[in-house]
């Protein structure tokens, strides 16, 4: 299998832990009902993973469209004055919830 290193290739990746090691805030905007959310990139971690900041917005859905497509993520490194602005969505809980998916015998 040839190694291809396609994984590391770029050097722009930019992951939660890194945004927050830096103090940034993701910012979450759905660009259909265009609310902007802030979360901090600690709880983002917890739920997705120490994934590229980037990909959080294809891992959440719209509060209020429900909708993923429009989705747009960016960190931000809010100055003191703007962060007094912010209100900053925590993390309550995780809830795990249980599905239960049937399916016909053949
Ligand atoms: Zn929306």
């Amino acid at each position: 299998m040839p190694d291809t290193g396609g994984r590391r290739k770029r050097g722009s990746e930019w992951k939660l832990s890194n945004a927050h090691e830096v103090g940034q805030l993701v910012r979450v905007q759905c660009g259909l009902c265009n609310v902007r959310r802030w979360y901090q990139p600690g709880d983002l971690k917890e739920i997705f993973g120490d994934v590229e900041a980037e990909m959080v917005g294809s891992k959440m859905t719209c509060e209020r469209c429900g909708k993923n497509e429009f989705m747009h993520v960016e960190t931000q490194n809010p100055s003191a004055r703007e962060r007094q602005s912010i209100r900053v969505r925590r993390l309550a809980e995780i809830r795990v919830v249980r599905r239960v998916v049937w399916r016909d015998e053949n």
